[in-house]
């Protein structure tokens, strides 16, 4: 059906002038507003607020905020920056500020902008705990694991890290430094699951599970303060219920209810992980029922109208926000998108089949893409996608050069632009880094560098924070089963630090890992940190293990490293 109707709107567009009204797409995010990128820049000048005289927040230095709440003798910082440089001018500027030699680290949720400055603190102080809720170490990894290349790829381009003499704000920061700073994450060694209460310098803080943006996602309540601390749940922008580098579901009844639960405690200070903090209880109270009914408004209409029959697609491009919180300017779509959230809703809830059977066993893209061509010829399709940029009809040209091999340097010229203006156009900076990165990957202006991509750039401390699970993980996914269907293989490694015995087990292009008990057989032995060095290539397999004895020992080094030689993708 859906390759049959743009079929038909194809031929009805080449018989006929296309007269029809069309989506301008730079409106899309614009609530009835006039604050701009640049106006909300001013909220990211690189500065310390001090709402209280123990409180202390620093915003604009990276893409997030760091917390410091000073007690007597010991300091809690509450997120840590995106790395390990932006970490240290945040820890210098705070100087005086914090007098207390031991502090504890909490992490809102695992996100790289809130975790990877960690050990710039662990350089500077003493640090008695790192807080943070239980999944939080398993979420980290994933993304730091067997997502890292894709989320990496997408990040970059919603960030617009590669874009030369970027001049807007990333909606909720300034500008995204984890992944360009080094990474200095630490695990956390104090978790919990609903609620957990900690001493720290005398102050009483409890840190509450608060599943929204995150599902580790947790805030922070000091009552002797009235203050709290609310994560990634509230940021001057409408939620980012989906985000455009991928990201699994984020639940809009997790996100509301926690907002109800902030509502409950009636802060009279409430900072945010981004931005600014905000003082006073009706103030504050206002923005949080504003956004708890943000999220059920387009939870409840999205499913309302779904439940009427209309399509995912369809249904989440007519979601409008009520005029009363379109207006508001924390609702303004500065970072999430109601329509991309909307979309999002139909996907968490059911998944990517839409309902419509054509879509069950689609054409290739590259087939659906010659086969149309072959009907209307290419000739025609670049006039129309002439006549349509001509038209400033742009998402119909953006669509249309899909159907393009990349090597057509004409429509590739006209995808170039088209890009560009719809980056220049776009309201809501992910969209628009996104779009003009798209710009700039494919007409070959210079770029900046972007993140730091190679694996062996971890550094050995960071090395030491990850399990051997996520390696193991990381090693699984890049089994190329095309010669292996016949092969059954097991090799065992003894870590020499953890005490443990592993098994690797290939079978059925499968490759499985648990810890075995059994002290036979153990092909190799090395230290933790060894074995994942070698995965991450800053070990050279032959010279560094197997012509010397130095980091690994064993009967069967050359059969271990054969086997780890088939996962290279
Ligand atoms: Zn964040």
């Amino acid at each position: 059906m859906q390759n049959l109707r743009i079929l038909l709107i194809l031929l009805v567009l080449l018989s006929c002038s296309n007269e029809e009204e069309k989506r301008d797409i730079s409106s899309v995010s614009r609530g009835d507003n006039n604050e701009d990128l640049s106006l909300l820049s001013e909220d990211f000048q690189e500065k310390i607020y001090s709402p209280l005289p123990n409180l202390h927040v620093a915003v604009g230095y990276g893409l997030a905020n760091s917390i410091l709440v000073v007690g007597d003798g010991e300091s809690l910082i509450i997120d840590t920056m995106g790395g390990i440089e932006t970490a240290n001018r945040v820890i210098k500027d705070m100087g005086d500020l914090n007098p207390n030699k031991e502090i504890k680290i909490a992490y809102t949720h695992f996100h790289a902008d809130h975790t990877l400055g960690a050990g710039a603190f662990k350089e500077n102080f003493q640090i008695n705990g790192v807080i943070g809720h239980r999944d939080l170490e398993a979420e980290f990894e994933n993304f730091m694991g067997i997502k890292r290349t894709l989320i990496g790829e997408r990040s970059q381009k919603m960030f617009g890290l590669i874009l030369k003499d970027k001049n807007f704000s990333d909606g909720i920061g300034i500008k995204l430094e984890a992944g360009v700073d080094t990474s200095g994450y630490l695990k956390p060694d104090i978790v919990f699951d609903k609620t957990h209460s900690e001493e720290v310098g005398g102050l009483i803080v409890d840190f509450i599970h608060a599943p929204g943006e995150t599902d580790d996602q947790i805030f922070v309540w000091i009552e002797e303060m009235k203050t709290l601390f609310s994560g990634d749940n509230i940021y001057k922008a409408f939620p980012n219920i989906y985000t455009i580098r991928g990201t699994s579901f984020r639940s809009f009844r997790s996100w509301y209810q926690s907002i109800e639960k902030m509502i409950a405690l009636e802060p009279e200070v409430l900072v945010p992980s981004h931005g600014v903090p905000i003082i006073g209880k009706e103030n504050i109270l206002e923005i949080l029922k504003n956004y708890r009914d943000a999220i059920k408004y387009v939870h409840d209409q999205t499913m309302r109208k779904l439940n009427l029959g209309g399509n995912p697609i369809d249904v989440a491009q007519s979601i409008k926000l009520p005029k009363s919180l379109r207006e508001n300017p924390y609702l303004f779509e500065l970072y999430g998108s109601v329509e991309w959230s909307s979309r999002n809703l139909f996907n968490g809830y059911f998944g990517w089949f839409d309902g419509n059977p054509s879509n069950l066993h689609p054409l290739e893209k590259k087939e659906f893409s010659s086969r149309l061509r072959g009907l209307i010829s290419d000739e025609k399709l670049l006039e129309e996608i002439k006549g349509s940029f001509e038209k400033k009809d742009y998402q119909w040209t953006l669509f249309l050069t899909d159907l393009f091999s990349e090597e057509n340097i004409e429509v590739r010229n006209l995808r170039a632009e088209t890009l560009r203006i719809l980056g220049e156009e776009a309201y809501n900076p992910n969209a628009k880094s996104y779009y003009l990165s798209e710009y700039a990957a494919i007409s070959d202006i210079e770029t900046s560098k972007g993140f730091v991509t190679a694996e062996s750039s971890i550094t050995d401390k960071m090395l030491r924070e990850l399990s051997i699970l996520m390696f193991l993980d990381i090693m699984a996914i890049r089994l190329d089963p095309k010669d292996t269907e016949e092969l059954s293989e097991t090799v065992k490694i003894k870590f020499n630090d953890l005490n443990e015995i592993w098994e690797l087990r290939l079978h059925n292009s499968v490759l499985t890992y648990k810890v075995v008990e059994t002290l036979d057989d153990i092909d190799i032995e090395m230290e933790s940190l060894t074995f994942k060095k070698l995965l991450t290539q800053k070990l050279n397999p032959v010279v560094d293990i197997l012509l010397s004895s130095n980091l690994a020992t064993g009967e069967n080094k050359a059969g271990f490293l054969g086997f780890v030689a088939r996962f290279r993708n």
